[in-house]
């Protein structure tokens, strides 16, 4: 069996996958102890009365092309965040095994890891460096217990890339120690991404969401893009039938060429709009600093992040502040909306100093 597997936890390698009963179109279900009446006003084109595939096959092949791998190296989720979860019960024993985050970041990874009760091992980003990334002390913190490494780039809530020099790197140090995970949650508004070093190693992992470029964040839509092994090994973890028939079948429709058009348009605005939002912040006295993003918000320092967050308010805007995070004091996170939301926010924000 392949090497990146004698990461994972080995009672989940033997233990026996759940059998689903057969579905075939056009033969009498009265295998799954469903309903055999739809409701009334029921549209979808499976019918609500049947229990979705255990696995979407079809919304995978289609993501898979969508992303440019092969079917058999990806796996849907509930959005990322259940690959998130998947990954460390998947590979972390409760107890024993640690994950390692680059704090501010994400906050699902700690929780997960919480969860699971493996120790999530920090190792900060670089406050002075506009959070970057110090790839030298995260290999040094590694330990045999720590078995995904998470490099969430761009990252949430700071807005960088990681750079291609460093994520080469921790690659090519951890093969055969770690998984790295890399979250590529918001790089479709970065512009690149690491899909080569994920064909290159069997132990880089890639997530993908449809939450925030496809504009589908309520469908719940993410994939992992890992080895099939993994994939293979993943499909044990996650049961059967979690996703959803109007999901498969929304998000289907969403995966047309023209919905994928509208969102390249739409990515190109929101870009446009950062750039306008970062400078226009860049200048306003009671912001001291704008980091800057490869993603779709941008998070700025502020003199009083309380009174930021509040003459938002009063304009009718909520931003995202973070108080259980002390490297992020001050700090104020605004995801770039419409250009007349942008305005109303800019506006706020100049007149409170009027
Ligand atoms: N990764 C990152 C970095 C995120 O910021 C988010 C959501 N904010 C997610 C994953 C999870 O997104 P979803 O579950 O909607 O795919």
């Amino acid at each position: 069996m392949s090497a990146v597997l004698d990461l994972a936890r080995p009672e989940l390698r033997k233990l026996r996958p759940y059998t689903p009963g057969a579905y075939e179109p056009g033969l009498i279900r009265l295998n799954a102890n469903e309903s055999p009446w739809r409701l009334p006003g029921d549209k979808t084109e499976r019918g609500l009365n049947l229990y979705p595939p255990p696995r979407p096959a079809a919304l995978r092949d289609a993501l898979a092309a969508h992303y440019g791998t092969p079917a058999s190296e990806l796996l849907v989720t509930r959005g990322s965040s259940e690959a998130i979860d998947v990954l460390i019960r998947g590979f972390c024993r409760a107890g024993r095994d640690e994950i390692l985050i680059c704090p501010p970041t994400f906050d699902m990874y700690r929780l997960y890891a919480g969860i699971q009760d493996a120790e999530a091992l920090a190792v900060p980003l670089v406050k002075q460096r506009d959070f970057a990334m110090d790839a030298d002390r995260v290999l040094a913190a590694v330990t045999e217990r720590t078995k995904i490494v998470f490099v969430c780039s761009p990252n949430n809530p700071t807005g960088g890339s990681v750079p291609r020099r460093d994520v080469e790197a921790l690659c090519a140090a951890l093969e055969g120690r770690a998984l790295v995970v890399v979250d590529e949650a918001y790089h479709e508004f970065a512009g690149g991404h690491f899909l080569d070093l994920r064909a290159r190693y069997e132990h880089v992992v890639l997530l993908r969401t449809l939450s925030k470029y496809v504009a589908l964040a309520g469908a719940r839509c993410g994939a992992v893009l890992a080895a099939a092994e993994v994939v293979d090994f993943l499909e044990r973890v996650l049961p059967p039938y979690t996703f959803p028939t109007p999901s498969i079948e929304l998000v289907s429709e969403a995966l047309s060429p023209d919905s994928l058009r509208v969102a390249a348009e739409r990515v190109a605005l929101i870009k446009r709009e950062r750039a306008r939002l970062a400078e226009a912040l860049g200048v306003t006295p009671d912001v001291l600093r704008v980091y800057p993003s490869d993603a779709n918000f941008v998070l700025v320092e502020t003199r009083d992040a309380a009174r930021f967050m509040e003459t938002a308010r009063k304009a009718g805007i909520l931003v995202r502040t973070f108080a259980a995070e002390p490297a992020l004091a001050g700090c104020v996170r605004i995801t770039v909306g419409r250009p007349q939301d942008n305005d109303r926010l800019l506006q706020a924000i100049a007149g409170a100093r009027a």
